[in-house]
């Protein structure tokens, strides 16, 4: 699966969902088996990311959660993000909801 790093923007309204994780940066540590990183995933961005986003890209299907600085996380334009980072899907059905 090659995911693109440019052309990815704020899903946006998404702030009151949850999910069984606890929070959505849990969520992002689950599915992309990585553990926090240090910076941004936007590109030029080293700030500390704090939340787990909402992001979508219109090459890519569904959502996706990725490690976002609060700044970041409030991009109304479209960013891209850092070479390598992991996209895991933001659908429940399909991550921590999935049935077995
Ligand atoms: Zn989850
Ligand atoms: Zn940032």
């Amino acid at each position: 699966m090659s995911i693109p790093t440019a052309g990815w923007f704020n899903k946006g309204g998404t702030a009151d969902r949850t999910c069984v994780c606890g929070s959505w940066q849990q969520h992002w540590v689950n599915f992309a088996r990585k553990p926090w990183p240090v910076q941004c995933s936007v590109e030029g961005c080293n700030c500390r990311p704090t939340v787990g986003g909402h992001v979508v890209n219109p090459s890519v299907e569904g959502e996706r959660i990725v490690p976002l600085c609060n700044s970041c996380n409030g991009l109304t334009t479209t960013f891209s993000l850092k070479g390598g980072i992991a996209v895991p899907s933001a659908n429940k059905a399909e991550t921590c909801e999935r049935m077995p």
